[in-house]
C-alpha cells in the first residue's frame, strides 16, 4: 500500500466527527467501493447509500414496454446487454426474443449503426439510455447515419442528465460522491453552483482505490466544518470546462425534456430527446409507439433503493426470489445496480455502512 493510501486510512480511522450520509450517484462507484473493500475501512459514522447512478436501473418500466412493443413489430432492437433482462409490464426483451423478436446485443451505438448499414432491409432501433457519458456516442452514431444517408436507423431515447437528479435527491444525502466520468463531460460548474447557491455538498471522485480514498478523506475533513463544500478530487480527468466538443455534439442533436426516473418520478428537464428537425431518427415518431403503462414487478423496491431510502437488503425479495441469476427488478439485473453489488460483494453481511 502506498504511503498516500496509508495516510488516508489513518485519517479515516481517526475520524470522530458527526455522522455523514454519503450518496454515490454512479453505479461504477457502488461496485468499486464494494470490490475494493473500501466500506470496511470507512469510519462507522459514514453511511454510504446508493443513489440513481445506474443508467439501466433508472430507466422506467414504460421504456422497456416501448422497446418490447417495437420488438413485436418486426423491428430489430439493438441494445446493451443489461437492458435485455429488465422486466417491464409485458415482460422483458429476453421474453420478446423467446417469442421471435429480433434483439441484437451491441457494445456501442456505432455497432448498432453498422448493423443497420449491413442490413438495409431491416429497421434497426438503438436503445439509447444513459447519462452525459454515453449520450455523445449516440449522437455521433446519428451524425454518421445522417452523413451516410442511412434510412433504417433510429433511436428510442431515454437519455438523462444529472443536474436535475442531484437537486431532486439533495434531501437524501449530506454529501454526494459525484460521478467522475459524467463530469469529465460537463465540467465542474454545476457542482460548484450547487454548493454555493443550494448548499449541496459533494466531491467528484475517480474510480481507483487511491482516488476513492482521497474523496472520502476530503469528506472527512470538510463535512465537520459545517459549510457546504465542493472539491474536484479527480483532477487528472475532470477539468473545470469538461469536454466542450462532447457538449456541443449533444446540443446539436438533442434538447432537454422532462424525464421519468424509476422510483423517483418525473424530474423537470432531466432528460434529452431528439430535436424536432431530427424526427426521422426518433423511433417514437417513426413507429407511432403508443403510451405505455409502466408496470413495475410486484414487491420490487428498486424505486426506494434508487432514492437511498431503502438498502437492497431491506427488500424482502433480496437474495430469496431476486438474485443476479433470477432478477426481479432492474437494480439486480444491471452490473451497475445497487442490489447486484450488495449481492455480489456481500453487502448483506456488512450492511451497516
Ligand atoms: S432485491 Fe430485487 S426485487 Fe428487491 S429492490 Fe432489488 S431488484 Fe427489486
Amino acid at each position: 500500500m502506498s504511503r498516500q493510501m496509508e495516510r488516508a486510512r489513518e485519517i479515516l480511522a481517526a475520524y470522530d466527527g458527526p455522522k455523514i450520509r454519503v450518496m454515490e450517484v454512479c453505479g461504477t462507484h457502488t461496485h468499486e467501493i464494494f470490490r475494493l473493500g473500501i466500506r470496511s475501512i470507512l469510519p462507522r459514522a459514514f453511511e454510504v447509500i446508493s443513489g440513481p447512478g445506474c443508467p439501466v436501473c433508472v430507466t422506467p418500466a414504460s421504456y422497456i414496454e416501448e422497446a418490447v412493443w417495437l420488438a413485436n413489430q418486426d423491428v430489430v432492437i439493438a441494445t446493451f446487454g443489461d437492458l435485455v433482462r429488465v422486466p417491464g409490464g409485458g415482460g422483458s426483451l429476453a421474453d420478446a426474443r423467446a417469442k421471435g423478436g429480433k434483439i441484437q446485443v451491441v457494445y456501442a451505438p456505432e455497432d448498432a449503426l453498422q448493423y443497420a448499414i449491413d442490413h438495409p432491409e431491416e429497421e434497426v432501433v438503438f436503445l439509447s439510455v444513459g447519462f452525459e457519458t454515453t449520450t455523445p456516442a449516440s449522437c455521433l452514431a446519428l451524425k454518421k447515419a445522417a452523413e451516410e444517408n442511412v434510412k433504417n436507423f433510429s433511436l428510442l431515447t431515454a437519455n438523462k442528465t444529472m443536474p436535475g437528479a442531484y437537486q431532486a435527491m439533495a434531501h437524501s444525502a449530506d454529501v454526494f460522491l459525484y460521478p467522475g466520468h459524467v463530469h469529465a463531460i460537463t465540467g465542474t460548474g454545476l457542482c460548484e453552483s450547487l454548493a454555493k447557491e443550494k448548499g449541496v455538498s459533494g466531491v467528484i471522485a475517480g474510480f481507483r482505490a487511491d482516488e476513492l480514498l482521497t474523496a472520502f478523506v476530503v469528506i472527512a475533513k470538510n463535512y465537520p466544518l459545517g459549510e457546504p463544500f465542493f472539491v474536484n478530487a479527480y483532477p487528472r480527468v475532470v477539468t473545470t470546462e469538461g469536454s466542450p466538443a462532447a457538449v456541443r455534439l449533444i446540443e446539436e442533436w438533442m434538447e432537454p425534456c422532462d424525464s421519468e426516473w424509476r422510483g423517483i418520478g418525473v424530474i423537470k428537464d432531466s432528460g434529452l430527446r431528439l430535436k424536432k428537425d431530427k424526427d426521422r431518427f426518433d423511433a417514437r415518431i417513426r413507429f407511432g409507439i403508443p403510451q405505455m403503462e409502466g408496470k413495475t414487478p410486484g414487491g420490487c423496491r428498486c424505486g426506494e433503493v434508487l432514492q437511498g431510502s431503502v438498502k437492497p437488503t431491506g427488500c424482502p425479495l433480496f437474495g430469496k426470489v431476486c438474485s443476479p441469476d433470477h432478477p426481479v427488478g432492474a437494480c439486480m439485473v444491471s452490473g451497475e445496480g445497487a442490489c447486484s453489488a450488495y449481492y455480489q460483494y456481500g453487502g448483506y453481511i456488512n450492511d451497516e455502512r
